[in-house]
């Protein structure tokens, strides 16, 4: 009998499966080959403290700590970019993200190929880090490994029943205590499954391009350019540039693919803000970002069987939210009570959209 049985092999399966392993026995399952093959093998692995609403913000910053002393992150730093008819979204975009604004010339020395004809308003944040992301995900499976746990993948979950302990089918049946929930953009299909109401998961396809460096620059210390209203960015990766068109286009869970108009009119819009031009894509991709009707993360217990446990909604902040996320998921699935302040806690819970 296990006691957690994790669905999903992502970042918030792995995560969770890691803090719980230290209380009970743990499996996690994986549909795919690999861990991580959908929306946690796709992101930008950016770490940036005041990105998300109000109870993400708090699980960033409960997170930091433990990326820090794990050395996860390195410095990348973030620039706000604005065209002169965008000046209140600038405004907007610098409070929130707790900027401070810099002269295009000085936003020039970092970011030699900002065009100043068409750049009107920069702002610069240093508190944005790249996340080793596979590091992340594999320790978590480490971690679960070490304490006795199971991580399996080719395990997709086709049916879901209760007969006392649950019994979930997959390549092989098992039989659990508790389920961990952490399906994605399936995360709905699976609470289906066990006869628990779904929660309003809305995947949002995401696409992505790889340029090489522009005008043959050495981007690796240039910081992510993040257009004004979230209408596209561009980040430095291993020696090239990631530029995505910043889309949240609701689609069905599948496994996602870059919708060609979308990347090119993303392209565009980047575009207009350098002054080289993007003469080739070498690769795109696209992954789902998966939100809850009210954009923040749902954890713990479902209030109408507390044995069915949520790890859901990690939107565009699954990585930078997930130590705390996992601390969460793991205190209301143990009855513990939770580190994280009490507001926030109920802004994180299922009952919050029931
Ligand atoms: C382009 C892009 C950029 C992003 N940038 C960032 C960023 O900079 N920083 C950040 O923090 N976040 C970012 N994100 C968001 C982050 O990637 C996600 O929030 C996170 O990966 C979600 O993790 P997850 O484990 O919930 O989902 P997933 O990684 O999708 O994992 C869910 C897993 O469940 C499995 N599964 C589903 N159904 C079943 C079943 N029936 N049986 C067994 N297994 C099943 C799936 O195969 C999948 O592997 C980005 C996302 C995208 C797409």
């Amino acid at each position: 009998m296990i006691d957690f049985l994790i669905i999903g092999g992502g970042i918030a399966g792995l995560s969770a499966g890691a803090r719980l392993s230290e209380h009970g026995t743990v499996t996690v399952l994986e549909a795919e080959d690999a861990l991580g093959y959908h929306a946690s093998g796709r992101s930008a692995a950016l770490f940036e403290e005041g990105y998300g609403p109000p109870s993400v913000v708090a699980l960033n910053k409960a997170s930091a700590e433990f990326f820090f002393t794990n050395d996860y992150l390195t410095p990348r730093g973030l620039m706000l970019v604005a065209k002169s008819d965008q000046a209140d979204q600038f405004r907007k975009d610098l409070s929130e993200l707790g900027m401070a604004e810099i002269s295009v010339a000085d936003a020039l020395e970092r970011v030699p190929v900002l065009n100043p004809e068409t750049v009107a308003y920069t702002a610069l944040s240093e508190g944005a880090y790249d996340i080793d992301t596979d590091r992340v995900l594999q320790d978590f499976a480490r971690t679960i490994r070490a304490n006795a746990g199971s991580v399996l993948t080719r395990q997709k979950v086709t049916r879901i029943r209760k007969d006392g302990n649950w019994l979930v089918e997959a390549a092989e049946v098992f039989q659990a205590r508790t389920i961990v929930n952490a399906a994605g953009a399936w995360a709905d299909e699976v609470a289906r499954m066990a006869g628990i109401a779904p929660i309003g998961i809305t995947p949002r396809r995401r696409s992505m391009a790889r340029l090489p460096a522009p005008g043959g620059h050495d981007v690796k210390n240039w910081p992510m350019m993040l257009g004004a209203g979230e209408t596209w960015y561009a980040k430095p990766d291993a020696g090239k540039l990631l530029v995505s068109p910043s889309e949240a286009d609701p689609v069905e869970p599948h496994d996602a693919y870059a919708d060609d108009m979308v990347l090119a009119e993303g392209l565009a819009r980047y575009e207009e803000m350098v002054t080289s031009p993007v003469t080739r894509v070498e690769t795109n991709w696209a992954g789902l970002r998966s939100f809850a009707p009210d954009g923040t993360l749902v954890l713990g217990p479902d209030p109408s069987d507390e044995s069915f446990v949520w790890s859901a909604g990690q939107g565009g902040y699954g990585f930078q939210t997930a130590p705390a996320a996992s601390r969460l998921v793991a205190d209301l699935a143990l009855g513990r009570a939770p580190e994280l302040d009490a507001a926030m806690v109920s802004a994180l819970t299922v009952s919050q959209l029931r």
